[in-house]
This record gives structure tokens, C-alpha cells and sequence, in this order.
């Protein structure tokens, strides 16, 4: 059985009020999914201080355990401010801040190292889609894990299925692309051990807002949703937790 996840990512946006109110209010939401919130890394602390009932994520870490990288958060960092969950590979960090593959699979080891879960973001531009690659860049997104971790690792993974022409564009795939997109997702992380797919938890994020997110979520493959533009309000974030 596969625990659901509503995970609301705020990027750079909110202040310290809005951050400690929308913890409030998120602590007391009732559900059997699994609440992660990924506030601003200014305000971890803030939203921890008002934590008492979700998961506290970070939206990046550094991939270098210490030293001089100024600027840098490391992954220890975050785990010692309460995070138990850091996302990895998000498209605006692929896009605005050229992370590699190479880099995310370092982030991704060290989180593992530093005890926490990291979210692995994966996904396909739209020329990408429109050109029929969106598996073969799935795929390749994917290589350095499959490769490079052990079933002990890939068990602590969450995988975040976000098609970057879907973020913040009110545009979503159909629902039989995003399952049978799930479904390749699933087969090919677990393609090395068949004890990983029926476990892993897959998110789908891009767009999901409280009017699909049910449909979304009703999807086999579907184990909840990573949420950007529409977590930004407690109001509308319960609505999409609800449907899980
Ligand atoms: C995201 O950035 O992870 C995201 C899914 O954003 P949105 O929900 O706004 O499309």
C-alpha cells in the first residue's frame, strides 16, 4: 500500500505571516495522506515552529556536504532544521540553473547520506513532447538513479512526474497520458529489482489545481501530487488534499 502525498512547493514566494499561518493551517488538515510543505529556505524554521502534523521539504539542497560554497544550503543543514523531505531536479533548477544530471544525482546521494527523502523531479519540455521524446527523456532523467543506487536507496526515493510545458500554464496532459506515463515510470525505475515498482511512490505535478486534481489522483499509477501555483492558499491546497 502506497501512502498518498499532497506536497505543496511555494518556491520564492510568501513572507514569514503567510508562511507561519499556512503551516497552522496546514497541521490541522485532516487526511490519511502524507502533507509535505516546501516553503521558501528562508523560512524552514518559521513553518517548523508552526509544524504539527506535516512533512517540512526543502526545494533544493547543495550537492557538497560542507564548505566553501557560498550561498549554499547543504543537505545536513536541512536536516537538522526539521526537513524531512528536500526536492531535487525541479525544471527551474535544470532550466534557470543549468543542474545537470550529474549535479541532481549528486543531490540526490547526498540526501540519502544526510537522512533525507529527496523528491526526484523529472520531466519533458513541450518541444520535447511534441517531438514524441517524452520517454526517451524520462528515461535518460532517470539512467543516473536507476544506475547508480541500490534497492535500499531507490526505496527511499519519491519520484515527481512534472511535464514542464504543464507548470504554471493551466495546461495538463490527458489523464491516459499521465497514467501511462506513471505506468512507464514505475516499470522503468524498478526495472533492475521487481520489488521497487510496486513501492514507489510517484507524484505527478504540473497544474493541479482543486477542479482535476480528483481525476488525477484517482489514476492507478497516481500516488498524489507535487502542487506549485494553487498550494499558495490553505483554501485551495485543502481542496486538493481532500481529493486524495
Ligand atoms: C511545480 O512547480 O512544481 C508545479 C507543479 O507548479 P504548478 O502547480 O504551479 O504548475
Amino acid at each position: 500500500m502506497r501512502q498518498a502525498i499532497a506536497a505543496a512547493n511555494w518556491k520564492m514566494n510568501g513572507c514569514a505571516e503567510d508562511v507561519a499561518a499556512f503551516a497552522a493551517a496546514l497541521s490541522a488538515v485532516s487526511t490519511t495522506a502524507e502533507k509535505v510543505f516546501a516553503p521558501p529556505a528562508a523560512y524552514l524554521s518559521v513553518a517548523q515552529q508552526a509544524n504539527s502534523g506535516f512533512a517540512l521539504a526543502a526545494q533544493t539542497g547543495s550537492e557538497h556536504l560542507a564548505g566553501a560554497f557560498t550561498g549554499e544550503i547543504a543537505m545536513p543543514m536541512l536536516t537538522d532544521v526539521g526537513c524531512q523531505y528536500v526536492i531535487v531536479g525541479h525544471s527551474e533548477r535544470r532550466a534557470l540553473f543549468g543542474e545537470s544530471d550529474a549535479v541532481i544525482f549528486a543531490k540526490v546521494q547526498a540526501a540519502l547520506a544526510s537522512g533525507l527523502t529527496p523528491i526526484l523531479c523529472i520531466g519533458e519540455t513541450d518541444a520535447e513532447n511534441r517531438a514524441g521524446q517524452a520517454e526517451q527523456v524520462l528515461a535518460a532523467q532517470l539512467a543516473p538513479v536507476v544506475k547508480g543506487l541500490g534497492s535500499t536507496e531507490k526505496q527511499r526515493l519519491v519520484i515527481a512526474y512534472e511535464p514542464v510545458w504543464a507548470i504554471g500554464s493551466g495546461r495538463t496532459p490527458l489523464l491516459e497520458d499521465i497514467q501511462s506515463i506513471h505506468e512507464k515510470i514505475r516499470y522503468l525505475f524498478g526495472q533492475n529489482d521487481d520489488t521497487i515498482s510496486p513501492s514507489v511512490r510517484i507524484l505527478y505535478g504540473g497544474s493541479v489545481k482543486p477542479d482535476n486534481a480528483a481525476a488525477i489522483f484517482a489514476l492507478p499509477d497516481v500516488d498524489g501530487g507535487l502542487v506549485g501555483g494553487a498550494s499558495l492558499t490553505i483554501e485551495s491546497f485543502k481542496k486538493i488534499i481532500k481529493a486524495l
